[in-house]
């Protein structure tokens, strides 16, 4: 129902209760005027009687006067009263409320008026003037006192039944008098009643809709999570809930979606802390074992949900090597069985790329992403994700990280470049003089604080000069890279295999006995003997080598050990070469 429609409606019932007490009212009216009117007539016929009688009064003064003084002036009242009483006499028969009773009592006073004037006033009136006696003695025969007090008596019974109709006129027009009050304050009372009635239900059909919005809107506005206010009272209250039930509706969402946003930029900053935390800890490793370690357990953090691997490129880079793994075990695929690596962008999202097959041998869910960096390809990072995992946000994350996780991982590897090209030999591989020195302070030191053995092999080429000058430079330099090979694949974990210089070469062994490292000598010297080397398809002969051994004696120092081993050394040679000396 419309507004206007409900408020004329609620009106309705006053309006008619107003008509009602309009005709109350007007009946009321119309009767009192109706007894008013009564009371009027009566009181006329009153009037009309008491004038009758004043007239008949001044007819028989005059009279009795005239026959007195015989003086014709004092018949003036006589036929004034003459003239007068039958207009009097014929108002009062004409007035429509008079009864038959008020007829009769009329009939007989105008007889008796009429009887009185034929019989006494009009003979008393003619005898006078010739016989006064006559006269008077007409008057004292008492036929016109008695005359007249029937008249009086006839008067008075009309006056007394006039009076009480009169009184009863009067009594009943107070009484609706009454009455008419009583049912105005009646009609005044209900309308008032309903007046406050109709006032307060339309009040209350208005009021309970705002104040449901009044609600609604302060909880919207107090951030609390409104739910939809039910719609009442008239059409326009109820579109105007509607609508706001729409807005709050959409406010509620948009408030959702900016926390929503709101935490997860805050999830996103916090990742990021996380990502820039990983490449500080990265800057500083010392070299890939350190930064293997740290990813190890720094990608678990940032990748959540997933098991995975970061593989390394092996140096012939046929292989993938582990770098750092994290969650279930995951076999490696090879580097030609990887679409990431051959492609050279993230794969594994089946979303996103539809036609991409699984990489072969692979039947679940993977993300890998190549690590690149100058243009080179370092390894892959590859995360088994849990079922429930967003795949979408997940490539995002593993983008991010493999970006970070390369430069770090390039960087690490420059450095690793860059230190072994400080300590290595660049012809063997072999560690050089510095490195040797610096591993031989610490051997020296570590064996002091623990009191274990460290002992010392120098090795020499025997007669290297003749073999360069008869087989040249170049097939010189292939038998010192065979030759430290053999030393290489000898050394025992732990142990410095270096080339200090020209064709001599150095093994130090940390915690080896003197019997051990000559044991491991003989070995070396015996490898060496049975290689055939060849250059350019040319035979180099035989070549051999002499060896001296020495041990760090209690409170040795690293020179003194050299220095003992090149003795056995030149031992060996003065020996006869092609064997191993023992320093006493
Ligand atoms: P011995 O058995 O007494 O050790 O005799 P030797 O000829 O091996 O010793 P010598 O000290 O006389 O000669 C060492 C030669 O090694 C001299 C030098 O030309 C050669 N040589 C040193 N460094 C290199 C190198 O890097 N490459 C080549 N091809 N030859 C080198
Ligand atoms: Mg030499
Ligand atoms: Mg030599």
């Amino acid at each position: 129902m419309r507004l206007r429609h409900l408020l004329l409606l609620a009106q309705l019932p006053f309006w008619a209760l107003l008509l009602i007490a309009f005709l109350i009212l007007q009946t009321g009216l119309d009767r009192r005027v109706q007894v008013l009117e009564q009371s009027r007539v009566t009181r006329t016929q009153l009037e009309g009687v008491n004038a009758l009688l004043t007239h008949v009064v001044d007819m028989e003064t005059g009279v009795r006067g005239y026959v007195i003084a015989g003086q014709p002036s004092f018949l003036e009242p006589y036929y004034r009263g003459e003239t007068a009483y039958p207009a009097v006499l014929k108002a009062l028969s004409d007035s429509g409320t008079l009864r038959d009773g008020d007829r009769a009592h009329l009939n007989r006073i105008r007889g008796i008026i009429q009887q009185w004037q034929t019989e006494v006033a009009r003979p008393e009136i003619q005898a006078r003037p010739d016989r006064p006696e006559a006269a008077t003695a007409m008057v004292r025969s008492g036929q016109g006192k008695r005359l007249l007090d029937g008249l009086r008596t006839e008067v008075e019974t009309l006056t007394q039944a006039l009076t009480a109709r009169l009184q009863a006129s009067d009594q009943q027009a107070q009484r609706q008098l009454d009455l008419l009050r009583l049912e105005l304050g009646v009609a005044a009372g209900v309308l008032l009643l309903l007046s406050v009635l109709t006032t307060l239900g339309a009040a209350r059909l208005l009021t309970r809709p705002l104040t449901a919005l009044g609600r609604g809107a302060q909880q919207v506005s107090e951030q609390q999570d409104a739910g939809a206010v039910t719609e009442q009272g008239p059409r326009e209250y109820r579109d105007l809930t509607g609508t706001f039930n729409r807005m709050t509706e959409r406010i509620v969402e948009a408030r959702r979606a900016t926390d929503h946003a709101a935490h997860e930029l805050a999830s996103r900053n916090a990742w990021l802390r996380d990502l820039s935390r990983l490449s500080d800890a990265m800057q500083a490793a010392r070299s890939l074992d350190e930064g293997g370690e740290i990813l190890t357990r720094a990608l678990p953090h940032l990748l959540p949900g997933t098991s995975g691997q970061l593989l390394q490129h092996n140096a012939s880079r046929n292989l993938l090597l582990h770098a750092a793994q994290w969650g279930d075990p995951m076999g490696s695929p090879t580097p030609d069985h990887c679409w990431a690596l051959r492609r050279g962008e993230t794969q594994g999202d089946p979303a996103d790329e539809p036609f991409m097959p699984p990489c072969p041998g692979q039947s679940d869910t993977y993300l890998c992403a190549p690590l690149f960096s100058h243009g080179e390809t370092l390894g892959l990072l590859r995360v088994r994700p849990d079922p429930h995992t967003d795949l979408p946000a997940l490539r995002g994350a593993l983008n991010d990280v493999a970006r970070q996780v390369a430069l770090a991982l390039a960087s690490l590897r420059l450095q690793d470049r860059l230190l072994q090209q400080s300590i290595r030999d660049p012809l063997t591989g072999l560690y050089n003089r510095r490195h040797l020195e610096a591993q031989l302070t610490a051997g020296v030191a570590a064996a002091h604080a623990t009191g274990g053995p460290l002992s010392l092999i120098a090795l020499d080429i025997d007669h290297f000069k003749r073999l360069n000058d008869t087989f040249g430079h170049d097939a010189g330099d292939a038998a010192l890279v065979r030759v430290s090979a053999a030393l290489r694949d000898l050394a025992p974990a732990g142990s410095t295999p270096a080339r200090p210089g020209g064709e001599e070469f150095t093994l130090l062994l940390p915690h080896m006995t003197q019997a051990g490292a000559a044991a491991l000598a003989e070995q070396v010297r015996t490898a060496v003997e049975d290689l055939h080397l060849t250059h350019d398809g040319l035979p180099l002969g035989q070549v051999t080598v002499s060896l001296g051994v020495a041990t760090l004696p209690a409170g040795g120092t690293g020179d003194a050990l050299v220095v003992a081993a090149d003795q056995a050394l030149y031992a060996a040679k003065r020996g006869g070469r092609n064997r191993v000396v023992t320093a006493a």
